[in-house]
């Protein structure tokens, strides 16, 4: 049973031409880069695959490095599934609590100005999906499907940053081309997202965007 399951899930996946593959960053300005989700269909058969992906992504996030690095933080007093503080001055010591946001944010990214709005009751909407968050003109916003757990919050934050440090660090380097920037901007943010939380889904992100790009940026 769970083999049918997995299996029409997987296509939905990795399906040509997938809605939940386009991030479709040219709407909105240059500046604008997000982590979005496919949005689920109506049956009961994609709610019973999500609920078992869900389940197969809460048992190999153990073995990541957000996993370890929450639990050497707060032990057993909190869960990555547990839902997450909505207010800046929580997120920001949440920020401070794990090592490599801690190093992103603050020390790589310190004196940068970075902005961050919450958006804790709103679904950010775009093309076929909705939005986690989104890294436009020095702000980082974060919707509603960031704060379904610590992991999805943690998860979609590390992504944010990372653009935000792409565009402060790297972008200028980059071809001209405004399609192949944002490509290669959403690879490395979703290669970093992989590199933390062992997410698949970051991980099926992260290979989408590499076909799209050249070889010297993989
Ligand atoms: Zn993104």
């Amino acid at each position: 049973m769970f083999g049918s399951i997995s299996g029409a899930l997987s296509a939905e996946l990795t399906g040509e031409g997938g809605a939940l593959r386009k991030c479709p960053v040219d709407i909105f300005s240059e500046r604008a880069s997000m982590r979005r989700e496919s949005q689920g269909a109506a049956t009961g058969m994609t709610v019973s695959a999500l609920n078992h992906v869900a389940h197969r992504m809460s048992i190999k996030i153990i073995t990541s490095t957000m996993a370890h690095e929450f639990e050497e933080a707060y032990g057993t007093t909190k869960s990555l599934n547990d839902a997450p503080p909505a207010t800046v001055d929580e997120i920001q010591r949440l920020t401070d609590d794990l090592p490599t946001l801690n190093d992103l944010v603050n020390d790589k990214l310190s004196g940068q100005n970075i902005k961050l709005s919450l958006r804790p009751n709103i679904v950010g909407k775009s093309g076929g999906g909705y939005i986690q968050g989104l890294f436009a003109q020095g702000t980082l916003t974060l919707f509603k499907g960031a704060f379904r757990s610590y992991g999805d919050l943690i998860s979609t934050l590390y992504h944010e940053y990372n653009h935000a440090y792409n565009m402060i660090f790297l972008r200028r380097n980059w071809p001209t081309n405004l399609k192949l920037r944002d490509n290669i901007d959403e690879y490395l943010a979703y290669k970093a997202e992989y590199g933390y939380t062992s997410s698949t889904f970051a991980k099926s992100q992260m290979n989408y965007y590499k076909q799209l790009i050249p070889s010297n940026y993989h």
